[in-house]
């Protein structure tokens, strides 16, 4: 039931049927959470209706709204793992890049789901084409509070100490470091906490890419600018609190969509 449904949802919105062509899906920026089960069940269905012509999944960061660690992945945390195990069951390629929410994912994770741990900036080849995929909190530079949050929570020491904490303190703790987000950014401006320009610049020269793939800002669009006269694509995942958002890539190009989320 829920697979027609969802199935139906993707044929129906603007897109392109990828389902016919081998291809490759990207999405981020769920922010699965136990308080919103909607959220939760829109992307199983969606998983789950994955065709067989899906070759590769990536999840570009921030699935959950909060992960403590492998130990402790919760009532969502438990709903994903065996959706994910049954992707990589049939031989779907899973892959997980880290989001500023569940940083802590790790190797148990990676285990359980079969998915592979990608590094913070990854170059892919997408059909001939070579992809920068990265979560996309990196690129905000103006944001100097969350890039020295980020320097802290990131830091090997401080995640073992992390991990030596219990899990209600562990609870705790991430409840704070939100809480503190959420008033921070009250007092922030839209332009603080997106991508900046010479940063998106810097690492497509880093990586000699013409194209990245991120998300984060929760700003779904596809941008289009040159450099030193070649032209470059940033493509940007929205998150899925009001409705799905995946990029679909196959021989044909690429084309992000969202997808509607039915009540
Ligand atoms: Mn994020």
């Amino acid at each position: 039931m829920a697979n027609t449904k969802c199935e139906a949802a993707v044929s129906s919105i603007n897109g392109r049927n990828f389902s016919d062509s081998s291809h490759t899906v990207f999405l981020s920026d769920v922010h699965l959470d136990a308080s919103r089960p909607a959220i939760t069940e829109q992307l199983i269905a969606f998983l789950n209706a994955l065709p067989v012509s899906t070759e590769r999944l990536y999840i570009v960061g921030d699935l959950f709204e909060a992960w403590i660690g492998d130990d402790a992945p919760g009532t969502v945390g438990k709903q994903l793992v065996p959706v994910l195990k049954a992707l990589t069951g049939r031989g779907v390629e899973g892959f997980f890049t880290h989001g500023n929410r569940d940083f802590m994912i790790g190797e148990k994770f990676a285990t359980l789901t079969g998915f592979d741990l990608l590094p913070d900036e990854i170059v892919i080849d997408c059909y001939g084409i070579s992809v920068l995929l990265l979560h996309g909190d990196t690129l905000c530079t103006d944001d100097t509070d969350y890039q020295a949050l980020r320097t802290t929570l990131r830091n090997p020491a401080f995640q073992e100490n992390l991990m030596n904490m219990s899990v209600p303190q562990r609870v705790d703790l991430a409840q704070q470091l939100r809480s503190a987000s959420t008033a921070e950014m009250s007092n922030k401006t839209e332009d603080i906490m997106d991508a900046n320009q010479t940063a998106v610049v810097d690492a497509l020269n880093r990586h000699e890419v013409d194209v990245m793939l991120h998300g984060h800002t929760h700003r779904p669009q596809v941008h289009y600018f040159d450099i030193d006269a070649r032209p470059r694509q940033r493509i940007v995942l929205g998150d899925w609190f009001e409705q799905g958002s995946v990029v679909f890539w196959s021989d044909d190009g690429f084309e992000l969509q969202s997808l509607q989320r039915h009540a």
